[in-house]
């Protein structure tokens, strides 16, 4: 028997319940429903029109509805009045295959099927600028190499305390908070968990930062690339494979302390990285930030090519510590749930095919990257990596034809409505098309 709302409903003091879902952008939508009404939402779920998200539905399709998960309820810190709930879309009777909270789900059972369970953590870098989005907030952040700041740090402590006294209250065990390489830029990092859990909590994250950000006369924007001559927002992920309390990926014996199961996982993801990379990169903004030049601190810290190392940051996969890896793949645009899902669709083709990722590579790739003409490398634009998962297909087959459908044909359509206004080129300065769509991603 799940938790009971209603009654949650009454031991809280929970007016007003979020009934929320992510869409195949990652926007996040919701109804706002009265407790009173909770206990019919709990079973039925709430209904929306889906064609007015971001689906692939038409006008003439029934109600979908989101069905919330009740484990997933948190308390707004800041207004407890309010229970937030991340849900799964149903439809007809069936789950919506292409709602990615439901494709992370289908991917959690797959990898369940080996009983094994995947474990993450996501480090959501984001900056504060203006409200109207023109610049950095902070006009004395200037420096040209910013990172750890200080006084920049504490310039936000008010704002910063705020979000990292939430993440404490609601048990997330936050354990960092830094200025990041970028003027304006944050990062704040809190304890891995299951991967669903993790990809609730990092779009929960996102809102509450915008929320309260906003509360402070701020905005908070993960916007992969808004400033081209500084380091953009990052989405890391460190992913480890458990088996109830064992960690699958560790081995001690190992010189990165890596077993062969995670380089075969691993493999998997180099292997499909550039079709991964239209999940974990899915805006056009994205590729200002992957295989872009230097930045005003030295360096873009992203990645360029698909290559894989030990405690190194030029490369797309870093192990910094046995037990686990990095990717780095990611930026701040990337949906939740897709992002997970991607790691496990990919990571488990390479598992059941036992690939080897090759010898890890120690170079600082991003100087010496023209010693390795033959390293594949990241795609230069959406289209480019949309074009490389139509082809791809293996993860076709763990998603189905119908939601990598979809999501490409949402995604053509989308570069074309910019492409009506804009070009797209590295060199040039962040469209007003790219701000007006991905500032609030
Ligand atoms: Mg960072």
């Amino acid at each position: 028997m799940s938790k009971n709302l209603a009654q949650i409903a009454k031991t809280k003091k929970i007016k007003y319940f979020l009934i929320s879902f992510v869409d195949l952008f990652g926007i996040l939508r919701s109804k706002l429903v009265p407790a009173r009404a909770i206990a019919d939402m709990q079973k039925n779920g709430a209904g929306f029109a889906g064609f007015a998200t971001w689906l692939d539905m038409t006008p003439a399709d029934t109600d979908m509805f989101a069905i919330p998960d009740p484990d997933s309820l948190i308390q707004l810190p800041w207004n407890k009045e309010v229970g937030w709930l991340a849900s799964d879309l149903w439809m007809g009777g069936k789950p919506v295959s292409a709602s990615p909270r439901v494709m992370l789900n289908n991917q959690i059972k797959n990898l369940s099927r080996k009983s094994l369970e995947m474990k993450s953590g996501v480090e959501c870098e984001y900056f504060l600028i203006s409200p109207d989005g023109s610049g950095i907030a902070d006009t004395r952040d200037t420096q040209s190499k910013p990172c750890y700041d200080q006084s920049a740090l504490m310039r936000r402590y008010d704002l910063i305390k705020e979000i990292c006294d939430s993440m404490i209250e609601l048990g997330w065990g936050p354990y960092q908070n830094d200025h990041e390489d970028a003027n304006g830029q944050f990062e704040m990092n809190w304890d891995y968990s299951d991967c669903l859990i993790t990809a609730d909590r990092h779009v929960f994250f996102k809102f509450m930062v915008k929320a309260l950000a906003e509360k402070h006369g701020l905005r908070a924007t993960f916007m992969p690339k808004p400033f081209e001559n500084l380091t953009g927002n990052g989405c890391h992920a460190h992913v480890s494979l458990w088996s109830g309390k064992t960690n699958k990926f560790l081995d001690n014996g190992n010189r990165y302390g890596l077993s062969k199961l995670a380089y075969n996982f691993l493999a998997g993801i180099m292997q499909n990285a550039e079709s991964l990379s239209a999940f974990f990169n899915p805006t056009i903004n994205s590729y200002r930030r992957i295989n872009a030049p230097p930045t005003k601190s030295g360096a873009s810290w992203s990645p360029s090519s698909i290559s894989y190392s030990g405690n190194n940051r030029t490369h797309m996969i870093r192990i910094p510590d046995p037990g686990r890896f990095e990717l780095r793949l990611m930026d701040g645009s990337a949906n939740p749930y897709m992002l997970q899902a991607g790691i496990i669709a990919a990571g488990l083709y390479g598992l059941n095919m036992k690939l080897d990722p090759g010898e890890p590579l120690s170079c600082n790739m991003y100087t010496d990257y023209k010693n390795y003409p033959d390293l594949a490398k990241l795609p230069d634009e959406l289209e480019e990596s949309l074009d490389k998962l139509d082809e791809n297909k293996i993860l076709r087959e763990s998603f189905g034809d119908e939601v990598i459908n979809s999501y490409i044909k949402l995604k053509k359509e989308e570069i074309k409505d910019f492409f009506r206004s804009d070009s797209f080129d590295k060199k040039s300065s962040v469209t007003q098309w790219e701000k007006t769509n991905t500032l609030d991603c």
